[in-house]
């Protein structure tokens, strides 16, 4: 962490040291160098990685690898930020202070031919993750490479424009993995913030959709969404339930999100036959599928999605505003950033709907 010299502005810092610790201290406020902007933080989602990588470990844990990355707890959490640029560094282009940017986390090389093509999270070179290595979204104030950011449409709010740079985005590209269309019916397993994404956006698409999940005020918070249907895997009649809404078919495309490897096979469960197959949750490493009796017997295509492309950002956010679709509903809980700890809590206790960060006060130093 810079130290705070005297002189210097000072901003609001959010660290989360682990075992559920959540510490705002006064920091420097960075400036952007070459070909970056500073971005007044507007909206900074919490995000389930976060959970299991940087607030519920144990201190002596909090360094080590989880999930295959190394963790620092003295870099500032948050990947899911959304903001105005109020800086531009040097040779930045297409970006001006007052612009409504989001920004995608994974910041690659920019030279490799994965970089090239905006899949910096598949870089083959070293990549950097905001919130992860780099200063991220749970402060005043972020600096980012102006090529990691997209522009967020007017019709976007902010709030939302952060759940879409993760969670919410997620949940969308999946549905496109799978290439949703007409006559197709959903099933989503898992019901927290990526899953409830899917759901909405399956829905707002028009097709049938049904939420599968153990935890019964997820149900019911997802159960409140019109069209949805809602079932408990642990139900004796779930395939029954699942049946009834999808056609009697099972559904013809599926997209796990829990990352559990229960909740794996029962994506494979209740895929109808010649059914897509959506994995995107994190979590089991050790996953016993009956392949036989599951993709191969019922001929399922599985396929997997890691996040998106920047360029698939930004295709995104325009086609959320122009079709008027939105996640709004989803953001049920909003702190100012010295409520953090708050955040931090509700989100743990596995609050429903998807908790932000969120500033309301107005833009230093860019015109209204
Ligand atoms: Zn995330
Ligand atoms: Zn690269």
């Amino acid at each position: 962490m810079r130290e705070v010299k005297e002189g210097y502005e000072v901003m609001r810092a959010v660290f989360l040291p682990g075992d559920r610790q959540v510490e705002l201290r006064s920091v420097q406020r960075p400036a952007p160098g070459d070909e970056e902007v500073l971005i007044s933080l507007r909206a900074a989602g919490l995000c389930g990685s976060d959970l299991h990588m940087h607030y519920r470990p144990a201190r002596a844990q909090r360094r080590g690898p989880i999930f295959g990355l190394v963790t620092n707890p003295e870099v500032v959490p948050g990947h899911e930020a959304a903001g105005v640029v109020t800086e531009c560094g040097p040779r930045v282009r297409g970006l001006k202070p007052g612009d409504r940017v989001a920004v995608h986390h994974m910041a690659g090389c920019g030279h490799c031919t994965e970089c090239r093509r905006g899949w910096d999270i598949n870089c083959q070179q070293r990549w950097g993750v905001y919130g992860l290595d780099l200063p991220g979204a749970m402060q005043d104030y972020m600096v980012a490479r102006a090529r990691d950011c997209v522009r967020v449409p007017p019709s976007i709010s902010l709030d939302e424009a952060s759940y879409y740079t993760c969670g919410g985005g997620t949940g969308y590209m999946a549905l496109k993995r799978a290439g949703l269309g007409i006559g197709d019916s959903v099933a989503v397993v898992g019901l927290g913030p990526v899953g409830l994404a899917a759901a909405s956006f399956a829905l707002q698409s028009g097709v049938k959709v049904v939420g599968l999940d153990p935890l019964e005020r997820r149900r019911g918070f997802a159960g409140q969404f019109g069209a949805m249907a809602v079932s408990n895997p642990n139900d004796a009649d779930c395939m029954t339930q699942v049946r009834r809404a999808t056609g009697h078919k099972g559904a013809s495309v599926v997209i796990e999100t829990s990352g559990t490897a229960a909740g794996r096979r029962l994506a494979l469960e209740v895929s109808a036959l010649r059914g897509r197959v959506v994995c995107v949750g994190f979590g089991d490493t050790d996953n016993l599928i009956d392949l036989q009796a599951t993709v191969i017997q019922k001929q399922l295509d599985v396929r997997g999605a890691w996040m998106f492309s920047l360029p698939d950002l930004q295709d995104m956010l325009d086609d959320i505003s122009s079709r008027g679709i939105s996640l709004r509903a989803l953001i049920t809980g909003r702190y100012g950033i010295e409520d953090a700890a708050k955040a931090w809590q509700a989100f743990d206790r596995g609050e429903p709907g998807k908790t932000v960060l969120h500033w309301d006060d107005e833009v230093p130093g860019v015109p209204a």
